[in-house]
């Protein structure tokens, strides 16, 4: 995740004091190694069947998930292995029987606890139990105003009960925020989506880029192209800058494409050039992307992934081994390559002068498109001009999705 307010709010007391900010003291240092925050899809089944659904859910049940037991079992380890954050998601959270359970045992177990939703579900009753089971963050997602919406989501009235959820929500005081996912489809809405946040009193905006996983993967043909991504990023850019000038608290963040920090740091270059210095060594220790390092999945069967987008390949079971040992466990090769500093990347990404910043990014685009994990990032809307590449033009295209790619195959990657 990439916090676009974070570096922001930092410009703007730059600006304000005539110094860049020391940096805020990060959780690990002095603590001992934190774990990965970890992203846990309880159920697979939902009310919906959207378009970019990285978990290809249904309306039906799904076997072998985890039972209430095993997933108190699994919170226990996590807690000894130091994860400070669960992210409760699915499939619906909301239709898993025990999820307040869950919540309530989260919450007693002192981790930071977020719910990822469609929404749709949250009349006021229930709006009444999240809130009083004190999630610290309810992620609602709205991919459009009204009929761009419910075509994603494929039900109509879907935008109208998720914005009831939202304001139900609100009313209470629970912390919400608005995800989007962009295609080519939806790009149009961003503008009106920002002011709908704006107008809501919504605190936090995710801007996700379309990753290829699920049925994600199977619509990568209508992925925003280069141009659309710089031009929602613009506006995301002078929006949080706009906010954190005028001492706003709103939070904007992005996911699935670490390329946004290389293009933050162009647009200080651009915008506010004295501090693209101190922006640029804040950046490198941010580090790009942390999928199998700082973020995690378990999938509702118990299986560990990298992060959400790699459901397509499984590192083991929290039923026949415990999340901690998986997690430390660099004998399997995406694991290793994940973990490796610098990372194996190859291509493009390998020669591109901001590798520092970026770290490659996510890696699930290059496998789904090219077979190989550390290909370059077809999803990198950076020109070779701007990596510094003398600019041989060939790239990577994002084809059409084949049913023929679907298995990954990796070799091991050397250890140093
Ligand atoms: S070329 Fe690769 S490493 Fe460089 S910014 Fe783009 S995605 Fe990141």
């Amino acid at each position: 995740m990439f916090r676009i307010s974070q570096f922001m709010h930092e410009l703007a007391r730059a600006e304000a004091t005539g110094s860049y900010p020391a940096p805020m003291r990060r959780r690990s240092e002095g603590d001992g190694p934190g774990g990965p925050v970890v992203i846990w899809n309880l159920i697979r089944r939902c009310n919906l069947t959207c378009k970019h659904c990285y978990a290809f859910s249904a309306d039906h049940d799904y076997p072998g998930e985890l039972s209430t037991q095993e997933v108190f079992s699994v919170m226990d380890d996590l807690k000894a292995f130091k994860v400070p954050a669960l992210i409760l998601s699915g499939g619906e959270p909301l239709l898993r029987p025990d999820i307040f359970e869950i919540a309530e045992r989260a919450k007693a177990r002192k981790f930071y606890v977020g719910l990822s939703t469609n929404g749709t579900l949250i009349d006021e009753p229930l709006a009444a139990r999240i809130h009083n089971h004190g999630f610290d963050y309810v992620g609602i997602s709205l991919d459009g105003i009204g009929a761009t919406h419910d075509k994603f989501r494929r039900l109509e009235g879907a935008f109208d009960k998720s914005l009831a959820a939202v304001r139900h929500l609100q009313n209470l005081g629970t912390k919400v925020g608005l995800r989007f996912t962009m295609t080519e489809l939806n790009a149009h809405d961003l503008p009106n989506l920002l002011q709908l946040m704006r107008d809501e009193g919504v605190a936090k905006f995710y801007f996700s880029h379309l990753n290829y996983a699920g049925r994600g993967n199977i619509h990568r043909g209508k992925d925003a192209r280069h141009l659309a991504t710089r031009q929602a990023l613009d506006l995301l850019y002078q929006t949080a800058w706009d906010d954190a000038r005028a001492g706003g608290q709103h939070e904007y963040v992005t996911g699935n494409n670490d390329a946004d920090g290389v293009y933050l740091l162009q647009w200080v270059e651009q915008h506010l050039p004295r501090w693209a210095d101190d922006v640029r060594q804040r950046l490198i220790t941010w580090g790009g992307n942390s999928s199998g390092v700082n973020i995690a999945n378990i999938d509702n069967v118990g299986e560990v992934h990298p992060d959400t987008m790699w459901w397509h390949y499984g590192l083991g079971n929290v039923k026949a081994r415990p999340f901690s040992e998986i997690w430390v466990d660099t004998s399997d090769p995406l694991m290793a390559g994940l973990k490796a500093k610098p990372r194996p990347v190859g291509g493009r990404c390998g020669q591109c002068m901001h590798f520092a910043i970026c770290g490659g990014n996510t890696r699930v685009r290059a496998q789904q498109v090219t077979g190989d994990a550390w290909a370059e990032d077809p999803g990198c809307y950076l020109t070779d001009e701007e990596i510094g590449l003398a600019g041989s033009g060939d790239r990577v295209e994002t084809t059409a999705f084949s049913s023929r790619r679907r298995m990954i195959e990796l070799v091991p990657v050397e250890s140093e």
